[in-house]
């Protein structure tokens, strides 16, 4: 049996977990995400995480998933807009083949979230998904025939940045009126705080949507923009199934029959794609990146 560690990195926290070859979690342990601009901070903590767990498990390899445009034939952090400060420019595998004797392997965090629902999740049926990950922002990865697309400079399936208005809302990455300034958690409060003038998490703004007509006026817009955006997919990609996670999937009882409705008065001539929410949310992550470094060390 091989153990790998699968590592995490998001804004505010690190998370990292011992994965056996079923996509077992064993033990997990965590860190804070450093927020000083300094990458070697950051290196510093996933080593440490690291180094903690391979104590218990004699691990065999090491996959990380990173926000940001990734090249993960060389391990290395392209670009990144937004929350990880200093990232840009980092060289993951290098800089952890330097300090452990096991083979890594680097992916986007949205594609780690996209292999971990293709092998054990809510695509491990089909050959041909899209996943969206819905959390801060709007994340993406594609499956087709089993395969991960990454694009001819590691920039495709940036799916958060296709434009859904243009001349909208300006987006971290440069352009204006990307799909995640209308479709994600970040978006829902900057549209609820415009409506209203209240400063609310999208946590709070989901869970008002019965007793607040701001809020269900902003959460039925989301709904319907993400119908407009299935659309799309549907008519670039005609997979079997779209995949849907993140943490505001937590909240899909109150949008996605509106989603659902949305997408079916929109298309021009639906196939029968599925339509599914992910099986995992926190620990997608993890088992994505671990499943990404076992498909290496198992050739
Ligand atoms: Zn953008």
């Amino acid at each position: 049996m091989k153990y790998v560690v699968g590592v995490d990195l998001g804004g505010t926290k690190i998370n990292a977990g011992v994965v056996d070859e079923y996509g077992n979690i064993l033990k997990k342990s965590s860190a804070p995400t450093s927020k000083t601009g300094n990458r070697t901070e950051i290196l510093d903590k996933i080593e440490t995480l690291i180094k903690e767990l391979n104590s218990e498990y004699n691990i065999d390899g090491i996959g990380i998933g990173s926000p940001g445009f990734i090249d993960s034939e060389k391990g290395e952090v392209l670009t990144v807009s937004g929350n990880v400060v200093g990232w840009s420019g980092t060289k993951i595998k290098y800089e952890l083949e330097k300090r452990f004797d096991f083979p890594v392997q680097v992916e986007n965090d949205a594609n780690a979230a996209a292999i971990c629902e293709g092998w054990l999740g809510s695509a491990k049926n089909f050959n041909s998904f899209v996943m969206i990950t819905l959390g801060t922002g709007l994340g993406g990865g594609i499956i087709l025939e089993k395969k991960l697309i990454r694009g001819s400079h590691f920039q495709g399936t940036e799916l958060g940045h296709a434009i859904l208005y243009p001349n909208g809302v300006k987006c971290s990455c440069g352009q204006n009126g990307c799909v995640e300034r209308y479709v994600s958690g970040t978006a829902v409060e900057y549209f609820y705080y415009e409506k209203s003038g209240k400063k609310l998490t999208g946590k709070e703004i989901f869970s008002s949507y019965y007793d607040d007509i701001y809020a269900k006026e902003v959460i039925d817009k989301f709904a319907m923009d993400l119908g407009y955006f299935l659309v799309s997919i549907k008519n670039i990609l005609d997979p079997e199934a779209i995949v849907i996670g993140g943490g505001v999937i937590l909240s899909k009882d109150i949008w996605w029959s509106n989603m659902i409705e949305h997408y079916h008065s929109f298309v021009n001539d639906d196939p029968g794609i599925e339509i599914l929410p992910a099986k995992y949310l926190n620990d997608s992550g993890i088992i994505g990146a671990a499943k990404a470094i076992l498909n290496k060390i198992n050739i």
